[in-house]
C-alpha cells in the first residue's frame, strides 16, 4: 500500500474529508517535494473522495510539478489570499480537515476556517509517526550515507584537535570540509566541548582552548539525502587521569550492553533500562540525567523515544539513538551515541568511529 493510499484509509476509517499537511519534512517524505516555504503556506490535500492536490507558492510550483507524480499542483501568488484560492480548488464538501498537531500554527487552523466555515480539526501526527517509524531499505540505505559521514567528520575532527586549537576552531574545521564534500548541511549544531565544559549535556562549543590531559565530547552528524545522523564519541587530549578513564569505561559498557540487548521483541523502556542499571550500579545513575535515546529518519529528533515508561515493542526498520552519558558538573562529561537499524535478529550501527577512549 502506498504512503498516500494508508492516509486515504485513515480518511475513510475516521470519517474525515480532507488533510492539510504543512510539515515540510512530511511534505517532503509523502511527495519527495523537499521546499521550505518559510512564512508562505504549502499543503498537501489527501481527500476521502477526490485526487489528492498539493498547493505551494507561485514560485515553487514549477519544483512541485517536476518532483512529484500523482498530484494536481497549484499555487498562490504573494498578492493573494492563499485560503481563498484553496477554497476555490476543493470542490467537495469539507466538514473535517486532518492536521499535524504537532507542528500547525493556529494562524493555519484559522485561515483553513475562515473558508470552510464550521470545520473540525482531527489530529494526523499519530499516523504520520507510525508510519515515518519503519523505515524501508531505501531510507536506511540513505541513512548508512549520513552515518558515514559523521565517521568522517569524527576523524577529521580528532586529527585537528590540539591544545593550540580552540573548540570553535574544532567545529569550523568540521564543517568547512563537509561543506567541500557536498554536504548541504549538519543535521545539528557541530558540538565539541572540553574537560569540565562537556558535562553540560547541551553546552555550546566557544572560542577556548582544547584543554591538556582532558576528555574532549563531539556530538555531530549531517543532512544527507534527506536524511540525519547523529553520533557522539568522546576522546582524550594527552594522558587522561584514572577518575576520568573509569567514567569513560561505564559509559562505553553502558552503551554496548544497550546494543547488545537490542533486537526485535524487547521494549523501549527495557532498552533504557539496560544501559541505565550499568551506569546505576557503577554509582553513577544521578549523572546520567536524559533518556537513552530518540528516533531518527528526515528528522534528527523524531518518534519514539527511548525512555523509561515507553512501553513500545521494537521492531525490524526502527531507527534510534542510542546515547548514555555521565555528566558530573565542575568535573567530566562522557557520552557515546550511536544510531542504529533493528535488524531481523539484533541491530546494526549507522556509525562505525572506535569506542575506546583514543588518545591524541
Ligand atoms: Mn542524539
Ligand atoms: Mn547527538
Amino acid at each position: 500500500m502506498s504512503k498516500i493510499e494508508r492516509i486515504s484509509n485513515f480518511l475513510e476509517e475516521n470519517n474525515v474529508d480532507m488533510t492539510f499537511i504543512t510539515n515540510p519534512t512530511t511534505l517532503n517524505y509523502l511527495t519527495g517535494l523537499a521546499i521550505d516555504p518559510h512564512e508562505r503556506i504549502a499543503g498537501l490535500m489527501i481527500f476521502k473522495a477526490a485526487a489528492p492536490m498539493l498547493f505551494t507558492p507561485a514560485l515553487e510550483v514549477e519544483k512541485a510539478k517536476e518532483k512529484t507524480s500523482g498530484f494536481d499542483v497549484f499555487g498562490y501568488e504573494d498578492a493573494e489570499n492563499p485560503w481563498a484560492v484553496i477554497r476555490q480548488h476543493v470542490k467537495v464538501d469539507v466538514k473535517k480537515i486532518a492536521v499535524e498537531y504537532s507542528d500547525i500554527p493556529l494562524a493555519k487552523t484559522e485561515g483553513l476556517k475562515s473558508q470552510f466555515s464550521g470545520v473540525e480539526f482531527v489530529n494526523l501526527t499519530p499516523l504520520i509517526e507510525r508510519m515515518r517509524l519503519i523505515k524501508s531499505a531505501d531510507e536506511i540505505e540513505k541513512m548508512k550515507v549520513a552515518g558515514d559521514f559523521a565517521d568522517k567528520c569524527f576523524e577529521i575532527g580528532f586529527n585537528y584537535s590540539n591544545i593550540d586549537r580552540t573548540e570553535s576552531d574544532v567545529v569550523a574545521k568540521i564543517e568547512y570540509e563537509m561543506k567541500r564534500m557536498g554536504v548541504p548541511q549538519m543535521s545539528f549544531e557541530t558540538i565539541v566541548l572540553s574537560g569540565a565544559r562537556a558535562a553540560n549535556p547541551h553546552g555550546v562549543p566557544e572560542e577556548v582552548k582544547i584543554q591538556d590531559n582532558k576528555l574532549l565530547l563531539f556530538d555531530l552528524g549531517v543532512m544527507s539525502n534527506g536524511y540525519a545522523s547523529d553520533a557522539t564519541r568522546t576522546i582524550s587530549i594527552g594522558k587522561p587521569n584514572d577518575f576520568d578513564a573509569n567514567i569513560h569505561a561505564i559509559v562505553k559498557e553502558a552503551q554496548a550492553a544497550a546494543m547488545d540487548f537490542i533486537k526485535p521483541g524487547v521494549t523501549a523502556q527495557e532498552i533504557d533500562g539496560v544501559a541505565r542499571d550499568i551506569i546505576t550500579k557503577a554509582g553513577y545513575g544521578e549523572y546520567f540525567n536524559h533518556r537513552l535515546g530518540h528516533g531518527i529518519g528526515m528528522d534528527v529528533h523524531e518518534y519514539p523515544s527511548i525512555v523509561g515508561g515507553n512501553d513500545l515493542v521494537i521492531t525490524e526498520g526502527m531507527c534510534f539513538s542510542n546515547e548514555p552519558g555521565i555528566y558530573i558538573p565542575g568535573k567530566v562529561g562522557v557520552r557515546i551515541e550511536d544510531c542504529l537499524y533493528v535488524t531481523e535478529t539484533g541491530c546494526e550501527s549507522f556509525t562505525k568511529t572506535n569506542h575506546d577512549l583514543m588518545i591524541f
